[in-house]
């Protein structure tokens, strides 16, 4: 639980605060980004909630923060705002919320389909996600983009039965996973999922496009809202940086309109904007 003693300086004064133990993860900025800013390798409230809906967001913040760093003055018990999960983002895609800490609170997403919903990466086990994802349909795949994401997949994969799937370099973090991905081709799943490997950040790190559309990237690329870029991180490459700018230059051979990153933000991009990402990235 958050402590009032251990409040952050820079939250706006009011109700809502961000204490110390903040580990500056992007999920109180992506679920109520009004509300929720970015302080000195924090968040901070940088506006408290003046209506009732931006009350329920700030709570669905708080309950999402990986570790409990989000408090109020008042101690009051959240309201119930689980049936507000999963967060549509666009079409059938939508952001899990309730992070785990075991994966510093990496984004997880939900993918409705006809044929089988899909989580990419994991969140936190919650009974309040899991009688959501049942109302929706419950869960046939678990893609893993890596070993440093996999949060509660195992919890997840026992509740709706659903396959894991992970690359084999990555798979010490999933032994119990049903499907290993062995080369370095890409694997069709269907005709809307496409796994691609991106090896760089981790050796067995993978992409996930989605329809064309939705490039769900793991720890290979996100948008940084501090750079006012794309970006990928040279320090946090535990593989190697050649092979991720490799595997960045191959990702041109495919067209996407969002990235939906484990840390940092989603966007909408622009081939141009991507491409001239690419090109930085490869002569840097
Ligand atoms: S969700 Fe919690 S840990 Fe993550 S940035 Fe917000 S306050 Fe910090």
């Amino acid at each position: 639980m958050a402590s009032l003693k251990k409040r952050l300086s820079c939250n706006t004064p009011g109700e809502f605060f961000v204490d110390r133990s903040c580990i500056d993860c992007s999920v109180c900025r992506e679920i109520a980004p009004s509300l929720f800013g970015d302080g000195r390798e924090s968040a901070c409230v940088v506006k408290q909630p003046e209506s009732e809906e931006e009350e329920l967001l700030a709570f669905q913040a708080l309950v999402s923060c990986p570790v409990s760093a989000i408090g109020t003055v008042s101690k009051r018990p959240p309201p119930q705002v689980f049936e507000r999960f999963p967060i549509l983002i666009e079409d059938d895609v939508y952001l899990c919320g309730y992070a785990s800490k075991g994966s510093y609170g990496a984004l997880s997403y939900f993918i409705k389909h006809a044929e089988g919903n899909w989580l990419v990466d994991s969140p936190r086990f919650s009974p309040q996600l899991v009688k959501r994802l049942w109302d929706m349909g419950g869960l046939s795949y678990i893609l893993l983009t890596h070993e440093d994401d996999v949060g509660d997949c195992d919890r997840y994969a026992e509740e709706f039965g659903a396959k894991r799937i992970i690359h084999r370099y990555d798979s010490r973090a999933v032994p119990k996973a049903e499907i290993l991905l062995q080369s370095f081709e890409p694997f069709p799943f269907g005709r809307d999922f496409l796994v691609i490997p991106t090896p760089g950040h981790t050796k067995g790190h993978v992409v996930l496009l989605y329809k064309e559309k939705f490039l769900f990237t793991g720890d290979h690329l996100s948008w940084s809202r501090r750079r006012n870029g794309l970006v990928a991180y040279k320090d946090y490459c535990w593989y190697s940086w050649n092979e991720l700018k490799s595997s960045m230059e191959k990702l041109l051979d495919y067209p996407f309109e969002w990235i939906l990153p484990g840390h940092g933000y989603r966007r909408k991009v622009s081939r141009r904007e991507f491409e001239e990402f690419v090109r930085q990235l490869l002569s840097s």
